[in-house]
């Protein structure tokens, strides 16, 4: 149908079988701009009708054959003209007449005699109601296609919450049939709090004239669904609250957040979500004053099990620790005072074999609470774990922080709960500790470190690497450099440089030391019972080891213990033994050197050593320190020092060795410059016994170019 508001005029179809009436219809009409078609009868007019489509049919009732109601409702019949505005010219005025005009589908009526201004004055009124009316089916159309085609339910509801009108979206369903919820209040259809919530967001929208928004969720037959609802005013009265099923979207945040938050192997929160949460708590506890404790927990030796077991048993009893912290931590099996079952926990993994713990919710009089929970940590976990066929026993050392006393943020709480951790570890592991302001990490990693040693002696992981020295004329192995290593169950070979220091500052070092001397001469024994040229071997003793009371008489004791001979032993000094000209030292390492154990100052150059020292000890061997062997041939100063010391061992009858020996060059360098006998990788690498053994059995180590041949 065209629209009449468009430029043209509007057309019009009068029908009457009176030629008179036609024309004064048609004159009327054509004064109000109509476009003018005729027909004499209903036959006729059906005809024309098939031919256009006209903006107003103007019908007489009365009509030779088919009569106007006839003609009427043969045209509401066609599609096409179910609301073409129709106006119908009855003979009568009587009711039963214009009761069958608006029967047949006219949209109006005129009686006869016509008044004729009337009449084209109501013409276009019914053009332009049938207009308006065409409209608002056109609109309801679209709205209705809209409805259907987006997810959403709308409901209408006034301003207490009654549901007035309800429109189902695309695959939509609501939570209540219609007749349910239709005329009813939102409390009586609804959860309470979420008809709450809705009530609150609909005094809240038609009080600010705005959108609000809710989210909630709703137990539907297939499962818990979640819910946007968007509330917007209509009116003063009411609110228009548009719903959406967004389960969806939520289950794949929810997993989007737990990749984000969670750990994968345990499931427990990860470090960013511990962090984000324990400083929520942090200003929670603030708030509400009262205190908040974080446990940090460390497992011990976790290391091995990875190791020996491998990473899925690793795995596995790391999803194991994390189960029975979250399962058991609570507990009915443990009795404790106060009820724990009341306080809350939060758990997370922060990495590798840690777990932390928050009780965030600590009255400032159940302190104790924090000590229950890190036995009951440690009882729990002590029990064996049943890993494949294989029963593991683990123990954990714990770190305590709290809040407010140890640090105001997340961060600093964690940094605090870590050092007491290691406090704990340095305690010998299998304990907790609180935090102290006089622990520094590096002092507790220092007194970790101590206490490790300590283990390791006891546990005898240290071992004995041997580095052969040659002659640099041919190569011929003369001696071994006996150096230590220690096999660490967590952090696997570990070197000297890293421990060496604190045996030293503890004194650890002399009960150590005495094992090394006591160790090396028994392999000496051991490779002469295997029929190897037994070398002699260079020992490392360090200042404070040469100081105790008893090192004279120990060395002597281990000498006669093995059994090696005295001269197949030597001692590596430091530098800082000769500056320190105690008499008795002298004499007693003087008798050591009489029964015929050797001497050598290591690292020879670094120190401040001045010929007059070295004179008062019974030195025989000066090693050159590698720093200096590095810059041959190349570095002049470096040159020029080597052959001073060359010089000067010369003059009071020294041997001379050259350690970190790398390269052709630099051997070449001492050999020429007369160095007696060299050491460094380019010969051998230190080396674990057995294969020293092998390296031994071939007496020497010939360099496969000219000049050591
Ligand atoms: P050091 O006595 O001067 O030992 C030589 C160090 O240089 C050893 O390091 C050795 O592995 C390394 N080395 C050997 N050849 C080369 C080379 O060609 N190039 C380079 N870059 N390095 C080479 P290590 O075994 O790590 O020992 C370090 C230090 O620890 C030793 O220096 C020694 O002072 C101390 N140490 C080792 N074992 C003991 C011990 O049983 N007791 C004591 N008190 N100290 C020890
Ligand atoms: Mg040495
Ligand atoms: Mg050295």
């Amino acid at each position: 149908m065209q629209s009449p508001e468009s430029s043209r005029s509007p057309t019009a179809l009068i029908v009457d079988d009176d030629h008179v009436m036609r024309l004064l219809e048609q004159e009327t009409l054509v004064q109000f701009k109509f476009d003018v078609h005729e027909a004499a009868d209903g036959e006729e007019a059906l005809r024309l009708l098939d031919q256009f489509v006209p903006d107003l049919v103007l019908l007489d009732v009365d009509m030779p054959g088919m009569d106007g109601f006839e003609v009427c409702r043969q045209i509401r019949k066609r599609w096409d003209m179910t609301d073409m505005p129709l106006i119908m010219v009855t003979g009568m005025d009587d009711l039963g007449s214009i009761n069958e005009a608006y029967e047949s589908g006219a949209n109006d009526f005129i009686s006869k005699p016509i008044n004729w201004p009337i009449l084209g004055h109501r013409a276009r009124y019914v053009l332009r109601s049938a207009q308006a009316a065409r409209e608002l089916r056109e609109l309801q159309e679209k709205q209705a296609a809209i409805v259907q085609a987006m997810p959403d339910m709308i409901f209408l509801l006034d301003w207490q919450g009654t549901y007035l009108d309800y429109k189902a979206g695309y695959g939509s369903t609501p939570y209540k049939g219609t007749d349910e919820f239709l005329n009813r209040k939102l409390s009586d259809v609804l959860p309470a709090e979420v008809a709450d919530l809705l009530l609150q967001a609909i005094e809240l929208a038609l009080l600010r004239g705005h959108l609000q928004s809710v989210v909630y969720k709703l137990p539907m037959p297939d499962g818990i669904h979640h819910y946007e609802a968007r509330v917007a005013p209509s009116g003063v009265d009411k609110v228009v609250v548009v719903v959406r099923d967004v389960t969806l979207e939520k289950l794949n945040e929810d997993k989007i957040r737990r990749l984000a938050y969670f750990d994968t192997l345990t499931g427990m929160p990860n470090r960013q979500s511990f962090l984000e949460r324990l400083d929520g708590e942090l200003l929670r506890a603030r708030r509400e004053r009262h205190q908040v404790a974080l446990l940090f927990l460390d497992l011990d030796g976790f290391k091995r099990v990875n190791d020996t077991l491998g990473h899925a048993a690793g795995d596995f009893l790391l999803r194991a620790v994390a189960d029975r912290l979250k399962e058991k931590l609570r507990g009915s099996d443990f009795v404790a005072r106060p009820a724990l079952d009341e306080i809350s926990v939060h758990f997370a993994r922060l990495g590798g074999d840690e777990f932390t713990v928050v009780l965030p919710d600590l009255d400032i009089d159940n302190g104790q609470v924090v000590t229950v929970i890190a036995n009951r940590m440690q009882a729990l976990l002590s029990r064996p774990f049943q890993i494949n066929q294989q029963e593991v026993t683990i123990t954990s050392s714990i770190g305590i922080a709290r809040f407010p006393g140890d640090g105001d943020d997340a961060a600093t709480l964690l940094k605090h709960a870590d050092t007491a951790m290691y406090h704990a570890k340095a305690q010998g592991r299998d304990n907790w500790q609180l935090y102290d302001k006089t622990l520094t990490s590096d002092a507790i990693k220092r007194l970790a470190l101590e206490n490790d040693i300590r283990k390791g002696l006891e546990r005898d992981e240290f071992r004995l690497f041997y580095q052969p020295q040659v002659l640099a004329a041919d190569g011929t192995i003369v001696g071994v450099e006996a150096l230590i290593r220690w096999q660490h169950p967590e952090h696997g070979l570990v070197s000297p440089g890293d421990f060496i220091p604190v045996a030293e500052e503890s004194g650890l070092i002399v009960p150590m030391g005495k094992w090394v001397i006591q160790t090396a001469c028994r392999q000496v024994m051991a490779w002469q019972q295997h029929g190897v040229v037994a070398p002699r071997v260079a020992v490392n003793v360090s200042a404070r080891q040469v100081r105790a009371s008893d090192f004279i008489g120990h060395v002597t004791a281990i000498i006669d213990e093995t059994g090696i001979r005295a001269e197949q032993l030597e001692l590596e000094l430091t530098e800082s033994i000769l500056m320190d000209p105690d008499t008795r030292r002298i004499e007693g390492l003087s008798r050591l050197r009489a029964q015929g154990v050797h001497f050598s100052i290591d690292d020879f150059g670094t120190g401040y050593s001045s010929l007059s020292y070295v004179k008062r000890f019974p030195i025989s061997m000066l090693k050159i320190d590698q720093s200096f062997v590095r810059g041959l041939p190349g570095n002049a100063n470096d040159v020029g020092i080597i052959t001073a010391i060359i010089a000067m061992a010369q003059s009071l009858d020294l041997e001379v060795i050259a350690e970190g020996v790398e390269n052709r060059a630099q051997a070449d360098h001492l050999r020429e410059a007369k160095c007696g006998k060299l050491q460094g990788y380019l010969f051998s690498r230190p080396l674990p016994p057995d294969e020293a053994e092998c390296l031994l059995r071939q007496g020497r180590i010939a360099l496969p170019q000219q000049g050591l041949e």
